[in-house]
């Protein structure tokens, strides 16, 4: 087993354990799951004037479509990489052969910069044909490495100590900047009035590197005021594993909620189990095969220059350590962890307090370059000299995880399957001869997989101005039917609960739960849209501003800039991110049936 994969699974395991604490959303009651699904005996015929559109749609074309996109020849569609610029080249193509309008940046003028023909007099050149790319750079992080060294001076004697990553912590950050700061130990790192409880009173953390506990006191004690009140309990000790992590809950993070006190950083200890275990978890390493390739590719990271590499809540760097590790810091505490943590657990009262003559310096190194990568953006002029400057957009992500050595991560379902999606709406608004009175965007995205880059970009430089961006409609994963087993995840992850009753109502082939934001009259428009369809549509309307919590995609960009939007996810299946995600598993008759869908209902919007 080679050691950078022991390094790499501890920072799964260490982030696994620590970052799970979220709080469970309410779970829907069972006659509400009824009242939002939607099934459909019979599809009824197309209005005349979605026909020619909607019936271009078909599971054939999108197979032959998808298949050259996720073809080895792609290498994994990765941001920035040739896979991903030629399949982007190859959809502005699928475009311009189908007449829909380029809506990327226009062409530089040949010697811009340098002459400017207005100047000698010369006619002004016609404005230049916008092309199908909207061109971004982004910042390249990669090579980041975090150094840290512990000082800790007794009387005249100054004792040195360093650590080393991957194996006496992790540190997810790739920010190049060296922190150097005093220590506080600040128990769990919990305020919870509702507790009485309170690890940050009369101790101010700003600019100092806090040491805390993950979780809260009291894990195996049912009277811990932590346990005592159910939602403290979700909050703080939520039952669910890993698994947790894919649900992406809104609401309150322990370390998001310390970042705002403004430490230099957090250092995290998981509450409960020793090293040891983490270790010993590494010992059997997982069987290697060609559909589980182990691959441990140098981290790279990429963020859009001028916006914040770190997301809000990683203001705070924070660091997951070990027991051990925590102990050496402690020393000038004459205390160990263990020695804290009972004190806390038989008191419930905090036990915060400043290590003594200690400095810890995290110094993290890291290389940056700029490079270049583009959405594409086509779109369809509305047929409403007053209402053409509104826009609905449909959007998807092109780029997938590229390739590592001989592995190709082709991407089929993920996300090749939603921008064939895109690209049949595109056809179909295109040969369908009465357009909607608004015009309809087509855009494929870049940098999903590496934090929503190509769509938060977009939102910042739109091609119609936000004002005028009526709704969005987003495409992630629309291929792999589901399953019993598959459903039984779903409903986990999106906390549905999904009983024998509903079980016997819907058609796990043609079964589709789409979310969707609140307060635009979307659930008539996919009712409606659906009636020619015919899935087995589950409504998740939320109030939610940010779209988190309903699957982490592109959506995210466009509702936190309270644009309304919709967001059709199909089955999550163990070929998530994973090399065997290939054509040959997908499902063309439900792209199809989700293209069409789409199709429908944006046409609704864009006409309304
Ligand atoms: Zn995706």
């Amino acid at each position: 087993m080679k050691k950078p994969f022991i390094a790499l699974s501890l920072i799964l395991i260490l982030a696994l354990l620590s970052g799970a604490q979220q709080p469970q959303p309410q779970q829907p009651k069972l006659e509400d799951v009824l009242k939002n699904l939607v099934t459909v005996e019979t599809p009824l015929p197309v209005p005349d004037a979605l026909k020619a559109g909607f019936e271009s749609i078909t599971a054939k074309d999108s197979i032959t479509i998808l298949s050259f996109l996720s073809s080895d020849f792609m290498e994994g569609r990765e941001t920035t990489m040739r896979g991903y610029q030629l399949a982007a080249e190859y959809a502005a193509s699928l475009m311009s052969l189908w007449k829909v309008k380029p809506l990327g940046d226009a062409p530089r003028p040949q010697g811009f910069g340098r002459f400017n023909p207005a100047a000698s007099g010369a006619p002004a050149a016609p404005a230049p044909e916008k092309s199908y790319l909207q061109n971004i750079i982004f910042k390249e992080i990669s090579d980041a490495n975090a150094q840290m060294t512990l000082e800790v001076r007794k009387g005249d004697a100054l004792k040195t100590r360093s650590f080393q990553a991957g194996i006496d912590y992790s540190s997810m950050s790739s920010t190049a900047e060296t922190i150097s700061a005093p220590v506080v130990f600040t128990g769990y790192g919990i305020t919870e009035k509702a507790a009485g409880y309170d690890d940050f009173k009369n101790f101010d953390v700003k600019g100092k590197i806090v040491i805390i506990l993950s979780e809260a006191p009291g894990k195996d004690d049912p009277k811990s005021p932590f346990q005592a009140v159910k939602e403290l309990k979700d909050k703080y000790f939520p039952a669910q594993g890993p698994m947790q992590m894919m649900r992406m809950g809104e609401g309150f993070s322990k370390t998001r909620e310390i970042a705002k006190l403004g430490p230099a950083a957090i250092l995290q200890v998981q509450n409960k189990g020793k090293d040891a275990d983490i270790y010993r978890s590494l010992g059997e390493p997982r069987r290697a095969s060609d559909d589980r390739p182990i691959i441990n590719r140098p981290r790279r990271r990429l963020v859009i220059p001028g916006i914040s590499a770190n997301m809000p809540w990683e203001q705070s760097p924070v660091i997951s350590i070990t027991r051990e590790m925590a102990d050496a810091i402690l020393e000038g505490t004459g205390s160990k962890l263990d020695d804290l943590q009972k004190k806390i657990e038989t008191t419930y009262k905090p036990a915060s307090l400043v290590v003594p003559g200690t400095k810890l310096t995290v110094a993290t190194t890291a290389k940056t370059a700029l490079v270049k990568a583009m959405n594409v953006l086509g779109f369809i002029e509305g047929s409403d000299p007053a209402l053409k400057d509104e826009v609905v957009v449909i959007g998807a992500h092109l780029d997938h995880l590229g390739k590592y050595e001989d592995y190709v991560f082709n991407g089929a379902d993920d996300n090749g399957s939603g921008s064939v999606g895109v690209l049949n709406v595109a056809r179909a608004m295109a040969l369908s001869p009465r357009k909607p009175k608004r015009s309809v965007v087509f855009a494929l995205w870049t940098g999903e997989e590496e934090g929503l880059l190509g769509s938060r970009y977009y939102v910042m430089n739109p091609a119609f101005p936000q004002a005028n961006t009526v709704a969005y409609f987003n495409l992630d994963m629309i291929s792999r039917p589901y399953d019993e087993k598959t459903i039984q995840r779903m409903s986990f992850m999106m906390n549905i609960p999904i009983s024998q009753d509903i079980l016997k109502k819907i058609k796990p082939a043609t079964f589709l739960p789409v979310s969707f934001s609140a307060g635009a009259g979307l659930a008539d428009v996919l009712r409606t849209a659906d009636q020619y369809v015919g899935l087995d549509l589950f409504l998740r309307e939320t109030q939610s501003q940010t779209g988190r919590g309903m699957g982490g995609s592109d959506h995210s960009s466009f509702a936190a800039e309270k644009i309304p939007w919709i967001f059709g996810m199909a089955s999550m299946t163990d070929d998530y991110h994973q090399t065997s995600d290939s054509v040959e598993k997908v499902s063309g008759e439900l792209i199809e049936k989700i293209s069409r869908l789409a199709f429908a209902s944006i046409y609704a919007i864009a006409d309304k």
